[in-house]
């Protein structure tokens, strides 16, 4: 039953990827969603699955919320998307953990009639993805771009040249690359007039990048880094991409001795809160994941509707073989001085920066 009306034959069509609403029928109310994340490294991810197990129940489907495990990640996540596509999920929300990866999957839940929602992070090279949700990631990376240079102005005790040096995520993260090339949309032309100075050298994307996003990747790193460059120099400023990083970042300087440089961040996590208030992170991004869960669910609700899907963006996010329509939210830079203003809806994080 429920084969997909048409469209699954088109191939190979020169960038003709628009017009996915086609055939958009609508299916059962009540019906099952599965939703896939990729793990558990950021706060944001956990809130997410979270969210999504109430959402969804709120608005009367059946969630199957699954996290892909810490080892074999990517063979597991295949599997839990799989199983969600044989146990007749009607439409699969997918956090990838490696987005080049999930190809046959995402075909596999095509071919079986159900939609596919990148979430977060995209899906490339497959037809197979109806929408991608996120923040605008390339407006985050320009956010971070200037809240370095803002934080070095402020608070490196001296004018340019600042020293710094650049972290980006993981590459297995269609996100990684987006966020970098954003904040080096803002870097490149200070690095460029002597303004920004990277003593490592180190500044091409493969050199920078942050295995697994993890946090142990990034201390090992920038320990490196210091060691190698920095031991009769002061490092000003450090472009770190999110939150867990600038924290495993923040470590390292420590345990050298270092004095603290300006980092930047992402996600708003409730510990780089507390560094914000505290003066020793500088910034972060919000980007609030109720937002994100909510305007997810309205998708599949127009899903189920057979309504056409909202999206505002149909050029950006190009995944190798289409344009996937897009809905971007948009993030907002996070400093000590507009915190309260920022998390005013997040009570969490509100009631951290009203305690300092
Ligand atoms: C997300 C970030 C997060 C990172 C690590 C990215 O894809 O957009 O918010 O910090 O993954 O989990």
């Amino acid at each position: 039953a429920l084969a997909l009306s048409g469209c699954s034959s088109e191939r190979g069509g020169s960038g003709d990827g628009a017009g996915d609403g086609d055939g958009a029928t609508g299916f059962e109310a009540g019906a099952r969603i599965g939703i896939a994340l990729p793990d558990k490294t950021s706060e944001n991810w956990v809130l997410a699955g979270d969210l999504f197990t109430d959402g969804l129940e709120a608005a009367g489907f059946e969630a199957d919320v699954q996290y892909a495990p810490a080892s074999n990640t990517v063979a597991e996540q295949q599997n839990q998307i799989q199983s969600m596509v044989t146990s007749g999920a009607k439409v699969i929300v997918i956090g990838a953990k490696d987005g080049k990866q999930l190809a046959t999957q995402v075909e596999a839940a095509k071919a079986a009639g159900a939609y596919v929602i990148a979430y977060d992070r995209l899906i490339e090279n497959t037809e197979a993805v109806d929408y991608y949700v996120a923040f605008d990631n390339f407006k985050v990376g320009q956010l971070q771009g200037q809240a370095l240079l803002e934080g070095l102005e402020k608070n490196a005790g001296h004018g340019a040249p600042y020293n710094v040096e650049l972290f980006s995520g993981s590459p297995d993260d269609a996100n990684s690359a987006v966020f970098f090339d954003g904040a080096m949309d803002v870097l490149q032309p200070k690095i460029d007039d002597g303004t920004l100075v990277v003593q490592s050298g180190q500044t091409e994307i493969g050199q920078t990048a942050t295995q697994g996003w993890l946090a142990e990747n990034a201390q090992e790193r920038m320990d490196a880094i210091l060691t190698s460059t920095y031991s009769d120099k002061e490092l000003d400023g450090v472009l770190s991409p999110n939150d867990t990083l600038a924290r495993a970042i923040l470590t390292s300087v420590d345990q050298a001795g270092k004095k603290q440089p300006v980092v930047t961040g992402q996600d708003s996590e409730a510990e780089s809160v507390r560094l914000i208030m505290e003066d020793r992170q500088y910034s972060t991004i919000n980007k609030d994941t109720t937002l994100l869960v909510e305007q997810t669910i309205k998708m599949i609700e127009q899903l189920q509707a057979g309504e056409e899907v909202d999206v505002n963006d149909t050029e950006q996010y190009d995944n190798g073989v289409k344009v996937v329509p897009s809905y971007l939210l948009d993030p907002v830079i996070v400093t000590k001085e507009n915190a309260a203003e920022a998390y005013a809806n997040v009570p969490s994080l509100l009631e951290i920066v009203e305690s300092y």
